[in-house]
């Protein structure tokens, strides 16, 4: 973590806490997630990272690397500057249908890459979808805490996700489709 110096706390969650860091060498911003080494780094850690850095798409935020200090795992990302989508639409009240449009493509072109990627999110919402700082934002999707990979991993079954969101078929306890859609031609790859 030499490389780069903390200039501010963007906030916690559930598994720990984001900072906003400085490259000492380059003066680039990115974002650290950092978790307590322990018992917290579980499957999902593993997942998040493994799935995580395998995405490279414009509306993902892209994962750098993951470092170690004596007391944290910090994963290094990219800096979403705009905040989540959720603040912008509470501040907005309301998104008339061009604005929807904008951000809904772009998050569903994001959402595809991923299916493409074989990768289910599995806990999108409002507050995982974060924007860069430009004017016209760009969507950054974010957090892959609860990703499931049809590659590394089983047909998705566990009743993941946020409660607010969850799909009735997450509920029911039965093998889901996490894509809902099947694989689509990427031209990301
Ligand atoms: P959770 O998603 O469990 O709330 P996170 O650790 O992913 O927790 O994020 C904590 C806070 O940091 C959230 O408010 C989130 O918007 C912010 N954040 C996370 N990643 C980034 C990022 N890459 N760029 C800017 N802000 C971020």
């Amino acid at each position: 973590m030499e490389r780069y110096e903390i200039v501010k706390e963007l906030g916690s969650g559930n598994f720990g806490v984001a900072k906003l860091v400085c490259d000492k060498n380059t003066k680039e911003l990115f974002a650290v997630k950092f978790i307590e080494r322990g018992q917290k780094i579980d499957e999902h850690v593993q997942r998040e990272i493994m799935n995580h850095r395998s995405l490279k798409h414009p509306n993902i935020v892209r994962f750098k690397e993951v470092l170690l200090t004596p007391t944290h795992l910090a994963i290094v990302m990219e800096y979403a500057a705009g905040g989540e989508l959720f603040a912008r639409i509470c501040n907005a009240g309301r998104f008339n249908e061009d604005e929807a449009r904008f951000f809904f493509q772009q998050l569903i072109s994001g959402v595809s890459y991923c299916h493409f990627m074989q990768i289910c999110h599995r806990d999108l919402k409002l507050e995982n979808t974060l924007l860069d700082g430009s004017a016209a934002p760009r969507v950054k999707i974010c957090d892959f805490g609860y990703s499931k990979s049809s590659v590394f991993h089983s047909q998705p079954k566990s009743t993941v996700g946020t409660p607010a969101y969850v799909a009735p078929e997450v509920l029911t306890r039965k093998e889901y489709d996490g894509e809902m859609f099947g694989p689509v031609e990427s031209p990301y790859m």
